[in-house]
């Protein structure tokens, strides 16, 4: 059985199984990335699909809030239902140009995390760690900063220089998690609240690692662990469901509703 069958198999499975279980409708943080046309599927979201997701959502009666929201009302929003927070990550130039109009068209709000080392008047793609695949990639600005703020949007930082904090050592670890607070705090002249580890994923964060984003005067911090939010999740270590750009509508459903969980458990 090759690799393509037996992922048809699983997922088969994971959505019947999904079908017999009460729709799960706990609050979730998703996560994108880049949406723009480009030859690149694998990296960037095609426009008309993102908008397909985030229409469906708005069909169905989701509500939206940023992460800064979540820690305000935590931990009874835990509990809300039919609820998303939509996060982006990295800073592409897109993020502003198509991501926010699409948002605005449904009423929508956001948290955009930057790598702050990657933001100019240039917009060019940085030379960070991590961000290789944006070589031909627009980044935002500050000034598209300071806009997509002024909308309402959220900006959350994404460490300066996109690298995993828990393998750097602490010194280099606590500059990269102080200072892109520190740069969008002046630069945007508000308080900075939120921080997504780069990758994201259980070796990209640490037991040694929550201190330093308290002591930093961050109030969560995101993961891309996957799951539902509930009460007992920890602020810092939030966890988040990645959407792939070629998620089809099928699959982002899946997503949302925890199907696709329980397919990676199988
Ligand atoms: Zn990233």
């Amino acid at each position: 059985m090759n690799v393509r069958t037996k992922l048809a198999i699983r997922y088969a499975i994971a959505g019947s199984l999904g079908r017999l279980r009460r729709r799960n409708e706990s609050l979730r943080i998703l996560t994108f990335h880049s949406v723009q046309a480009h030859p690149n599927a694998m990296v960037h979201m095609p426009p008309e699909a993102f908008e397909e997701q985030i229409r469906y959502l708005a069909e169905q009666g989701y509500a939206t809030c940023r992460i800064r929201d979540l820690v305000e009302a935590w931990p009874a929003i835990a509990d809300r239902k039919r609820t998303v927070v939509l996060t982006f990550d990295d800073g592409c130039a897109n993020n502003r140009t198509i991501v926010c109009p699409i948002l605005e068209r449904y009423g929508m709000t956001a948290t955009f995390f930057v790598a702050t080392a990657g933001v100019g008047e240039s917009r060019q793609a940085p030379s960070a760690e991590g961000l290789a695949e944006y070589r031909d990639t627009e980044f935002l600005s500050w000034t598209d900063l300071r806009e997509m703020a002024a909308a309402g949007f959220e900006i959350g930082a994404h460490s300066h220089r996109h690298v995993m904090v828990a393998r750097q050592d602490r010194a280099r670890a606590r500059e990269e998690i102080a200072l892109p607070k520190k740069l969008l705090e002046d630069r945007l002249g508000g308080p900075v609240c939120s921080f997504a580890y780069p990758k994201g994923h259980a070796d990209a964060f640490a037991d040694w690692t929550r201190p330093l984003l308290a002591e930093a005067g961050y109030r969560a911090g995101c993961t891309m662990m996957g799951g539902p939010l509930s009460t007992r999740c920890d602020l810092y270590e939030l966890p988040r469901t990645g959407i792939h750009p070629t998620d089809d509508l099928k699959r982002f459903r899946m997503k949302l509703d925890g199907r696709y969980d329980l397919l990676r458990r199988l």
